[in-house]
């Protein structure tokens, strides 16, 4: 076999990142963990899945289709969403996925010694992306479980180009209201570019939560990301999008690969937008599902930090890659979170009814086997 000198064709940030491993398909983990159906807890998706006539769409498309091109700037959904909101359709590019737009806004606004600062425990794709493009991620603590905005505003320097805000945060729930949005808008005004990432927005039940959209008027370096994976049900079909001033998008459009959103997911995802029943539907299962997880985790004795969005994060007696895997037994798939520098917690999706019940049993079932293999140790 032939050998090709990567150490010399690699640049330095490509050779020391390490890349993501995601799952493996459902069915090989079954297999793997002998499970014989698995709820899957671990990506924030939609249990409900996708409103009905989004549903529709992807039955009915016509095959045929299949061989032709997409509309390369994913023309209706942005007049759909321009006239949603009130804004102008160039005011939006849609991406696959808002992963994609990440990259968009980035390859637009850094260079050779520029840097994005974030949280430290937050969506990590911000600061990967930044990484393997050769960019500084500056990452600030987290405070209370929440983005700390002295801890951001003193690792931005001139070289800063992008903050990402993530409201609210994932993995915590937590959201700055609009007091506090604007007021660090105020204190950064143009300097840099502000990419308010609101992937949850659609689940968020307080009142004093600020609607990133009204805000690009007022502070036009404002970037406003959001997606059709989670309240709308459509993460395999990889639909999402940014929102801008026209100047910024204008800029940004030009690091953008047309043809990216495929056409039945540009299809299902204009059903789905503002289907306002689904919407409420969703919400109620979410409400009633954290409901139940407050009872019967502060039963169980351990901490469990609830904010917004359709996740939870608990804190657990053992280590969280154990407990994945002793759940996966059980056929409950949670996310691991030391990975993202929150050791010994797992984030759980909240769903149905029937997916609570059976991850509370089965942590019950692995918190006793943790009890008890605990005492067999201290009766050596
Ligand atoms: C899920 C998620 C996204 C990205 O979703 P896509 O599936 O790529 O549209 C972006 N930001 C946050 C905070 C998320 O949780």
């Amino acid at each position: 076999m032939t050998h090709v000198a990567l150490d010399r064709l690699l640049p330095e940030y490509v050779r020391k990142f390490t890349a993501y491993i995601p799952s493996k398909p459902d069915e090989e983990l079954m297999k793997l963990y002998g499970c014989s159906r698995l709820f899957r807890l671990n990506n924030n998706e939609n249990a409900l899945g996708p409103p009905p006539a989004a549903q529709e769409v992807v039955r009915k498309y016509p095959p045929p289709r299949a061989a032709v091109y997409p509309s390369g700037d994913v023309y209706y959904l942005r007049y759909k969403l321009a006239s949603l909101f009130g804004m102008d359709p160039n005011q939006f590019i849609v991406g696959n996925g808002a992963n994609e737009v990440i990259g968009f806004v980035i390859k637009a606004f850094c260079e050779k010694g520029d840097n994005i600062v974030t949280a430290d425990r937050t969506f990590a794709v911000y600061e990967w992306m930044a990484q393997f493009s050769g960019f500084e991620p500056r990452l600030a603590p987290l405070r209370d479980y929440a983005f700390d905005e002295e801890g951001l505003l003193a690792r931005i320097d001139e070289r800063t180009k992008i903050l990402f805000l993530c409201n609210p945060n994932n993995p915590t729930g937590m959201y700055w209201n609009e007091e506090k949005l604007r007021g660090c808008l105020d204190r950064i005004q143009d300097r840099l570019i502000v990419v308010v990432d609101e992937a949850y927005c659609e689940f968020v039940e307080a009142d004093d939560f600020p609607d990133g959209l009204a805000l690009i008027r007022e502070y036009p370096n404002v970037v406003v990301f959001r997606t059709f994976s989670k309240m709308y049900g459509l993460a395999g079909l990889r639909v999402g999008y940014l929102a801008g001033s026209p100047d910024v998008v204008d800029a940004i459009r030009r690091t953008c690969i047309v043809y990216s959103v495929n056409a039945l997911a540009q299809e299902a995802a204009l059903a789905a937008l503002g289907d306002q029943e689904h919407i409420a539907r969703t919400r109620i299962m979410v409400a009633e599902g954290k409901r139940f997880l407050k009872k019967e985790i502060a039963r169980l004795g351990l901490p469990m930090i609830v904010g917004e969005g359709n996740f939870v994060m608990i804190k657990l007696p053992m280590s969280d890659a154990l407990a994945y895997r002793k759940l996966m037994t059980e056929g409950v798939m949670v996310r691991a979170m030391t990975g993202f520098r929150v050791p010994n917690h797992i984030r759980v999706t909240v769903a149905t009814m029937d997916a609570m019940q059976a991850f509370v049993q089965a942590l019950k079932k692995v918190l006793e086997s943790q009890v008890r293999s605990a005492r067999a140790l201290g009766s050596l």
